[in-house]
């Protein structure tokens, strides 16, 4: 098992669980989370809550390898790790989660993501964009740029959005969010757009890409950003890069062209190469988002799968769920959910399943819909973390 994150953590759990032979393979001394590190970056929630250490997998019995997983030969069914040690195994799942495509947007690679935060992977990244907004005078302007298709947590810009024009509202008044989007459509959008027409009409400007919202390059020397349309003079930049599978994927064979792992939607396992399954951000997932809650009941299938196959069992074919919940401001929440089941090689909707909270929801309706989110966050990780 590589990536000890939602999906990797939950797969190893539930083999652990059934009594097989699990090695999870994290370099990581702490996972930090993504879901709610908005907030943080909004001033809103310490950093802290993030962070969560592999302590409870070890209690719980489970084998760590705290290195990284170099190579995969896949025919020899082994791992090569950057300690030295190799690992055998029957079955391989990778959960390795993303890495920012520096190669992507002209001027924009790792040196200038430290100017220019993209804050996609929890961790030093969140805590820099969270500063340079306390630090930012009032009167600033604030660009947020957004990438098409696919990539981790769809809803999650939106949110960032809503929560960095909060904190403009409440703290810099003078001050606007400008979001450059690469896309004229996204996750819950009349949600966010009637939110947005609440709350910010005076500090959030949204661009989709019909109105020249796609960045196409940035020169974080001057802290520019430029689509074909326009050159926006930004005091803080949040670059949200494109994205692909991260690394030991590719290593591994089963990232395919579009850098995102192909995979089989009873089992998981790679289109590409035999035995080694892929979940969580990594996977070419169908219609289900690359998202925590996912991650987490794609590992809850997979390990399924990977128990069944050992013991020469046909897989059940399976039914996944997914929610994704959003603020729009402190206690003001907005939730999407799904169901997915295999259908043509695929994860597809099951069509008339899931659905979004309703536009016209009134105020207390949109309190319990942020404190759900923020019970859901506190379950999955003590269920993933201990
Ligand atoms: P990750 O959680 O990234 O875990 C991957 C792990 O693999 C990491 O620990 C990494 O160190 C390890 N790894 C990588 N390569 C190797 C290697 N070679 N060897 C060993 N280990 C390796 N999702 C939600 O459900 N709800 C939300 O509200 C939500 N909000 C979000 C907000 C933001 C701002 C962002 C950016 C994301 C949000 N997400 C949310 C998405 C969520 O964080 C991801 O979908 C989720 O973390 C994916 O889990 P994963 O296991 O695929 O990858």
């Amino acid at each position: 098992m590589v990536g000890g994150g939602f999906g990797g953590a939950t797969a190893a759990r539930a083999l652990h669980a059934a009594d097989l032979a699990v090695t999870l393979v994290e370099p990581a001394e702490h996972y930090i989370a993504c879901p709610m590190s908005n907030a943080v970056i909004a001033g809103l929630r310490p950093m802290d809550l993030q962070v969560f250490g592999y302590e409870g997998l070890a209690r719980a019995g489970l084998t760590l390898a705290r290195t990284e997983a170099v190579a995969v030969d896949g025919a020899a069914r082994q791992v090569r790790l950057a300690d030295g040690g190799t690992l055998p195994y029957d079955r391989l799942i990778l959960s390795p989660g993303i890495a920012l495509r520096f190669d992507a947007l002209p001027g924009y690679d790792a040196a200038a993501a430290e100017i220019m935060p993209h804050a996609w992977k929890a961790g030093a990244q969140t805590e820099r964009l969270a500063r340079q907004l306390a630090e930012m005078p009032d009167g600033g302007t604030v660009v947020l740029g957004v990438p098409g298709n696919p990539y981790r947590c769809p809803p999650g810009p939106y949110e960032r959005a809503s929560l960095i024009a909060y904190l403009l509202k409440t703290r810099k008044p003078r001050s606007k969010l400008i979001v450059l989007d690469a896309k004229d459509t996204f996750s819950k959008q009349r949600l966010f757009e009637a939110a947005w027409a609440r709350l910010y009409p005076d500090h959030l400007e949204y661009v989709p890409l019909a109105g020249g919202g796609q960045v196409t390059a940035v020169d974080p020397k001057t802290r520019t950003v430029r689509t074909d349309f326009a050159e926006y003079q930004a005091d803080v930049a949040c670059i949200i890069p494109p994205q692909r599978a991260a690394p030991i994927a590719a290593a591994a064979g089963v990232a395919d062209r579009s850098g995102w792992c192909p995979i089989d939607p009873v089992t998981f396992e790679s289109r590409l190469t035999p035995g080694i399954h892929v979940i969580g951000d990594a996977a070419i997932a169908g219609a289900m988002p690359k998202s925590a809650f996912s991650a987490n009941a794609q590992g809850k299938v997979c390990a399924e799968a990977v128990i069944d196959l050992l013991a020469g069992r046909e897989p059940a074919v399976p039914k996944l769920i997914n929610t994704c919940y959003s603020l729009v401001a402190p206690d003001d929440g907005i939730s999407v959910a799904g169901v997915y089941h295999p259908e043509n090689g695929v994860l597809a909707d099951v069509v008339g399943a899931g659905g979004t909270s309703p536009l016209d929801a009134p105020a207390e309706v949109r309190h319990r819909e942020a404190a759900y989110g923020e019970d859901w966050f506190r379950t999955v990780s003590h269920a993933v973390f201990g």
